[in-house]
């Protein structure tokens, strides 16, 4: 398993100076090299045969035939013919480069080229529309790497800080929110280094970072790990296993009579351990005895999303706003552009027609105004804050929900379905990741996880079976069975119930659990509809039915609807902390939901 452990950099202007220039050689080279591709991807496109070829091949598709065979003529126009492969490109580079290569090492050049090769190669596959070249203010080239740890940046484990030729940068140790993570990856490192060979260290990577308009270095340790709950001897077991995987690897080549020097044997474990995440959270949750413990359904709106989480004994429901801080950033950046676009126009009134269209002619001359440059400087600022607030926002939702669930149910398509209806915003973005994010790790943990059909239409249904059609403005239920609920709370509890194969929802299964969830469903009808602004409205709900079953549950199962069994909260971090008092002994005091 790799993991990237990042540190800054201490620098200082001489330092800055020579980084940047360095990722300037870089940005020429791979622009150099991305020209040179684009050459040769037209000169693709322009042969007739290899248009043949393709057309051949979209029939063979559409009769279910295989292409191996045209794929392989296809590969031989590509690499053979017009050498779009990252040996040709590479040596390219090598040959044209000319004064760049001086005091640039030679692997950043071919990791350049191959990025370059890998950004057409989605070109020619339609899997981009175009490439862009690197430029100096926009779309920067913020990194650079060798292929080993043995050349480029190297790690001075003495003085703890990385080396180019005759520049050495220190690395920045403490940290704000000092949890250990830096430390404990830094002395397995320094260990690695001094006792290890360095074997279990990939690469190195320089980054640059633009915070605040100012710049700012990093170093990514490329690494291999191993998981943190392996014991000794489990490592010694896996290991003798690759031993002797790797040693048959070796004898079937002798054997067939084929050279042993590119096989590739498996790597050994990495002596590197994992950080043990040691999340507050996390914790609470398995000393509550809740870790793993739920049956969950999510249910995505655009703005907001509803999650159900239900075991033995309680009944869970989370209501939020989808990652509202996004929206607000996007709100930001869409006054930010029009601001840059006025600035544009103010400072090249020569290159706009009258009607305010842009000339058409080549090689206009564009003047950057101090102005335009500072809003530049916010424009980047904000997509930076937006890529860390949806990296945290999401990480920290998902990690608590994947050790809540043990298995996950989700209406197929529906984060998808409506992220083209609403653009591709990025605060639309947000849930499709965020779903990723949860089925992918609870997939990981070895939680089930269920994709529900889009025709079941939860949003349409009520628990009693009937279903009726909802403008997307009503966001309360209310059904002549007397079931009253928010909307997508709903939607998401019924996800407990649907068949994934019918996408029939099953009324008749657990009726008496049914008429106790009510309470549920009415409290988030309740909050909902007595919520004045309901913009960033969240809100936790519990029913505790072991409360219940111990109180109430005797002859028929009927519930009166002023039980003080569901009680609200916050959000879901309090709603956790509750549950966790209440599992020790203390009891929680909670509000009664009435
Ligand atoms: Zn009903």
């Amino acid at each position: 398993m790799t993991k990237t452990i990042e540190f800054r950099l201490k620098t200082n202007r001489l330092i800055e100076k020579q980084l940047l220039k360095l990722l300037e050689k870089g940005r020429y080279i791979y622009n150099l090299a991305l020209s040179e591709c684009k050459k040769r991807l037209n000169r693709i496109r322009a042969d007739k045969r290899y248009h043949e070829l393709l057309e051949i091949r979209r029939t063979l598709k559409k009769q279910n035939q295989p292409t191996t065979e045209i794929d392989e003529q296809l590969r031989d126009i590509i690499q053979g013919k017009y050498n779009l492969t990252k040996t040709s490109i590479e040596k390219f580079v090598k040959d044209n480069a000319g004064y760049l290569k001086e005091g640039f090492n030679s692997q950043f050049v071919q990791v350049l080229a191959d990025r370059a090769v890998d950004a057409i190669k989605k070109v020619l596959y339609h899997k981009a529309r175009g490439v862009r070249f690197k430029g100096k203010w926009d779309n920067i080239l913020a990194s650079v790497n060798s292929k080993s740890a043995d050349t480029g940046f190297i790690f001075d484990p003495d003085s703890i800080s990385i080396t180019y030729r005759e520049l050495s940068i220190p690395l920045v140790l403490e940290y704000r929110n000092n949890s250990g993570y830096h430390r404990w990856y830094l002395e397995q490192r320094i260990d690695n280094y001094r006792n290890h060979n360095k074997k279990d260290i990939s690469y190195i990577r320089l980054v640059r970072g633009i915070i605040k308009g100012h710049n700012v270095f990093y170093v990514q340790f490329v690494i291999n790990v191993r998981p943190v709950d392996y014991t000794e001897e489990m490592v010694e077991l896996e290991n003798a296993r690759i031993a002797q995987y790797n040693a048959e690897l070796i004898q079937k080549a002798i054997e067939k009579g084929k050279p042993t020097n590119r096989l590739r044997p498996k790597p050994f474990l990495s002596s590197i351990i994992e950080y043990p995440e040691t999340n507050k959270i996390i914790e609470l949750i398995k000393s509550a005895g809740l870790y793993k413990e739920f049956r969950t359904s999510l249910d995505m709106g655009p703005k907001n999303m509803a999650i159900v989480l239900q075991n033995e004994q309680y009944l869970l429901s989370i209501f939020q706003p989808v990652f509202d801080r996004l929206i607000e950033y996007e709100r930001q950046l869409r006054v930010l552009q029009r601001r840059l676009d006025r600035q544009r126009r103010a400072a090249n009134p020569d290159n706009y027609n009258p009607d305010g269209t842009i000339k058409r002619k080549k090689h206009l001359k564009w003047k950057r105004s101090k102005g335009y440059i500072e809003t530049q400087g916010k424009i980047r600022e904000i997509h930076r804050l937006i890529r860390e607030t949806r990296k945290t926002a999401i990480n920290e939702l998902s990690t608590i929900l994947v050790a809540l669930g043990n298995s996950f149910r989700v209406e197929q398509n529906s984060y998808k379905a409506w992220q083209s209806n609403y653009g591709k915003s990025i605060g639309s973005y947000a849930p499709s990741y965020f779903i990723n994010s949860v089925l992918s790790r609870a997939e990981r943990a070895g939680s089930e996880v269920v994709e529900l059909p889009l025709r079941s239409a939860l949003s349409q249904r009520c628990i009693c079976g009937s279903r009726q059609k909802k403008k997307l403005s009503e966001r309360l239920h209310e059904c002549s069975c007397g079931c009253r609920a928010q909307r997508d709370v709903l939607s998401a509890y019924l996800g407990l119930f649907c068949n994934p194969n019918s996408g029939e929802w099953e009324s008749e299964l657990t009726r008496y659990d049914h008429q106790a969830d009510r309470q549920l469903l009415a409290a988030s009808h309740r909050v909902y509809s007595q919520t004045a602004s309901r913009r960033g409205l969240s809100f936790a709900l519990c029913l505790d039915k072991g409360h219940l079953s111990r109180s109430r549950r005797n002859g028929d199962g009927q519930v009166s609807e002023a039980d003080e069994s569901v009680r609200v909260y916050q959000n879901l971090n309090t709603l956790i902390g509750e549950l966790a008092l209440a599992k020790s002994g203390q009891l929680s005091p909670g509000i009664p939901c009435l």
